[in-house]
């Protein structure tokens, strides 16, 4: 049986995950001067024909004035000369950290699952994540956290512990949206920004069933 499915894009999955973690505060705007967020900024190129933003180099993370003024009109450029159908532009908080995945994907044998993951090379190449059946509790997030290979990042490896008790809440907190959001098929966090201090989702994707 063929399932429909809407993808939706990265501004309306983060209008529904707001209401259960954090997410980088951001503004999808039209011109330049309806950004009212500060510097720094990354800009992003919202579409619906538009999956993987970067490979149409849609992300542009701006740090002074003019790289707004320059970087907000090559995105708008290229969406021109690509044909692309525009959202709008998303200007987007800054968040430094350590980059981790994070994502539910709906198993027709076993449910709902969650996954959890390390930015880079850690998932692309080594295929280092970890899984759960939702919805999990703490011992479980922290076991999710264990058996990634890349875990030492977590601990201090890079000279900075990061805020692993923040992270497990996060973590806890995704397990339960599935209750909430009954037609949801695929979550993907890629990237949350996890750092000493908590941490932000910066981008989503939610495939939804219809
Ligand atoms: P894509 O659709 O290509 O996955 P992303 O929104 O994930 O686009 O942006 C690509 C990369 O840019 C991210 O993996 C991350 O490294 C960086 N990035 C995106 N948004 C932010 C942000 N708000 N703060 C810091 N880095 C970001
Ligand atoms: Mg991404």
């Amino acid at each position: 049986m063929r399932q429909e499915k809407e993808v939706l894009s990265e501004y309306r999955a983060e209008q529904i995950l707001r209401k259960y973690i954090p997410i980088a505060k951001s503004q999808l705007v039209k011109r330049i001067s309806e950004i009212k967020l500060k510097l720094p900024l990354v800009l992003k190129i919202i579409s619906p024909d538009v999956v993987h933003k970067s490979e149409v180099q849609g992300v542009r993370i701006v740090k002074t004035q003019e790289e707004l003024q320059v970087q907000f009109w090559a995105l708008l450029h290229r969406a021109r000369k690509e044909h692309i159908k525009l959202e709008g532009i998303l200007a987007q908080e800054f968040v430094k950290g350590q980059e981790v995945l994070l994502g539910i994907v709906k198993d027709m044998t076993f449910g709902y699952m969650m996954t959890l993951g390390l930015g880079g090379i850690f998932t692309e190449v080594l295929k280092d994540v970890s899984m759960r059946k939702c919805p999990i509790r703490e011992n479980d997030a922290q076991e999710m956290i264990d058996e990634l290979h890349g875990r030492e990042i977590f601990y201090g490896a890079r000279d900075r512990k990061l805020d692993i008790a923040f992270l497990k809440k996060v973590l806890m907190k995704i397990s339960h949206i599935p209750e909430k959001e009954k037609s949801i098929l695929e979550l993907d966090i890629n990237p949350f920004m996890l750092n000493e201090k908590g941490g932000k989702a910066v981008d989503a994707r939610i495939v939804l069933s219809r």
